[in-house]
Parts: structure tokens; C-alpha cells; sequence
């Protein structure tokens, strides 16, 4: 079964959700599709002109991997809830964790000055 609050996949006899905690009797939530919605996660890097850039790792909840090029934007399709990107780029490395409920977009760049990758989230 499937959880009725993050939608993440739940052992049948489980009486919790292992990732949200959520009791699976909780009939005050509504019931998931066995197969939910999903959600559209743009990663859409800005274009900055550097000596060299690098494509940025975007890894998804350590499944999911993705190159970004500058200048580049690639989506993928996740389920609602919580997920953790985490974006790598040489020796620079940058944590995120959203929690899903819509499409949504990260926009990633660079600190010109501290060299971090900077990471802003918006809704869709
Ligand atoms: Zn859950």
C-alpha cells in the first residue's frame, strides 16, 4: 500500500509510514492512488560566463542523477513529498530538501563572490 499522506510505498502490514511517520489507518487524510500524481522538478541553472564550468551532479534522493550544463534546465518526474537533491560541482557541494506538492523549480547558480552553489525554489 501506499502512504496516505507522503504517498511513499508502505509494507502491508506496516501500521506506519517508515518515511513520514504518518499512521496508515489515518482515515482523516484522503486515500491515495496506488499510483499518485506526479510532479514535474525543473532544474534550471542559470547561465554564467566562467573560465570553465563544469556541468552541476544533481542527485535525487540518492536515485536519481542528473548533469546540469550552464545554462541548461532538465525536469524530472517525482512523486509528492519530501525528496533531497543534493548538487555537486567540483569541490563544491550544496543540500536542498523540499517537500513536493506541486511542479516546482530550482533555480540553481553561483556565488560569484563565495564560489557556493545558490539554490531558489518556486512554485508552480
Ligand atoms: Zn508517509
Amino acid at each position: 500500500m501506499f502512504c496516505r499522506k507522503c504517498g511513499k510505498p508502505i509494507p502491508d502490514d506496516s501500521c506506519f509510514c517508515p518515511a513520514c511517520g504518518s499512521p496508515t489507518n489515518d482515515t482523516s487524510l484522503p486515500a491515495q492512488e496506488s499510483n499518485p500524481t506526479l510532479y514535474t522538478l525543473t532544474i534550471d541553472r542559470a547561465s554564467q560566463v566562467f573560465l570553465a564550468s563544469p556541468p552541476i551532479k544533481v542527485t535525487i534522493d540518492n536515485t536519481t542523477y542528473l548533469s546540469v550544463e550552464n545554462g541548461h534546465t532538465e525536469s524530472v518526474q517525482l512523486q509528492p513529498g519530501k525528496h533531497r537533491l543534493l548538487f555537486k560541482c567540483s569541490l563544491r557541494s550544496a543540500q536542498l530538501d523540499i517537500d513536493l506538492q506541486k511542479n516546482t523549480v530550482v533555480e540553481l547558480s553561483w556565488n560569484r563572490i563565495t564560489g557556493k552553489i545558490v539554490t531558489n525554489i518556486f512554485e508552480h
